[in-house]
């Protein structure tokens, strides 16, 4: 059963009834999945589904296994992490009544979980509202494989959720010592959460009237901009000096902040490191159009949830069976 999941994902198919079709007409599917010459019904896949819902626990530890694998094998996984959030428009269309003027609620087509959101412009997508639920996940920039990851509906505000992302890497063994994040996670209460998990942010300033003042800026005195010399992650601080070390003290701490993060943002090693949040969005791409994560054919934040989990749990369960340099069907 878990092997239809698979199969789910790996030939992106949007429903159970056509995973149980596919497997019906191809023996050698059959075979990999054990049940040669009696292919599974579509009740039994649904009803498989249902309880993997009702007991999300055993997902969620399946996840932790293969993320730990993954980590056996491949020491850079989860180290760096790129966080972000994506949009995935519900199967409904989130229209509450038929028509404005008979005003009839109907409701068998919406979906309740699901909420407006908003989405910014992409390269040459245009911005704007979007119905149904978000994928908020952290990836690691060294493999582009996912690490944690969570659905939630499209209203809530991204920057809720990466400290539970850092939280759950962490709690799988992975590292997330620096985390990319972009614009939008620029608030104060990000920048904390990740001081407490020990995970450097690599985060690009808003104009808030803070940065407009120029309080972001390195310390200055008569002989110039004062260089970065290193920062402290025990003292939480960065430290500068005065470029031609005359004056006296010749280098001061700046304690660590939204405006004077531990990588400052001038560094080389941010520019590298921010630049490297592109792999969440390449990773959205290739779950949503080669995985089958998108389109949704479910509704409610369960099922949603368990579409997603099975969509990337199938994706790292192949990437790891490739690490051991195993076929896949002997997983
Ligand atoms: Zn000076």
């Amino acid at each position: 059963m878990v092997g239809l999941a698979l199969v789910k994902s790996i030939y992106a198919l949007p429903t159970w009834t056509k995973v149980v079709a596919l497997v019906a007409e191809h023996w050698r599917l059959q075979r990999v999945l054990g049940c040669e010459g009696n292919p599974p019904s579509k009740w039994s896949a649904y009803r498989f589904a249902a309880k993997l819902r009702e007991n999300s626990g055993s997902v969620e530890r399946c996840i932790d296994s293969v993320v730990e694998g993954l980590k056996a094998k491949l020491p850079t996984y989860g180290r760096d992490l790129a966080i972000d959030a994506s949009d995935m428009p519900a199967y409904a269309n989130g229209q509450r009544f038929v028509s404005k003027d008979s005003e009839v609620e109907r409701n068998w087509h919406t979906d309740p979980d699901a909420s407006w959101g908003h989405r910014s412009a992409v390269s040459t997508r245009r911005g704007g509202g979007f119905f149904g639920y978000r994928l908020h996940a952290a990836v690691c920039t060294a493999t582009d494989l996912p690490v944690a990851w969570s659905v939630e509906t499209a209203k809530a505000n991204e920057t809720r959720f990466a400290a539970d992302l850092i939280d759950t890497a962490q709690r799988r063994g992975c590292m997330a010592a620096t985390a990319a994040m972009d614009k939008g996670y620029d608030q104060r209460p990000v920048y904390e959460q990740c001081a407490e998990r020990d995970c450097l942010p690599l985060i690009p300033l808003r104009q808030t009237p803070d940065v407009k003042r120029g309080d972001h800026r390195p310390p200055e005195c008569q002989h110039g901009v004062w260089t970065f010399a290193g920062s402290d992650r025990k003292r939480g601080a960065t430290k500068w000096r005065c470029p031609t070390g005359e004056c006296k003290p010749a280098s001061t701490w700046v304690a660590a902040d939204r405006l004077h993060p531990l990588i400052p943002r001038e560094t080389k090693r941010f520019k590298a490191g921010y630049r490297k949040r592109a792999a969440v969005e390449r990773e959205f791409g290739r779950l949503k159009n080669q995985w089958g994560l998108k389109p949704l054919r479910v509704r409610g934040l369960d099922r949603v949830r368990l579409h997603a989990d099975l969509t990337v749990l199938t994706k790292l369960a192949c990437a790891l069976s490739r690490a051991r340099g195993q076929a896949l069907n002997s997983s």
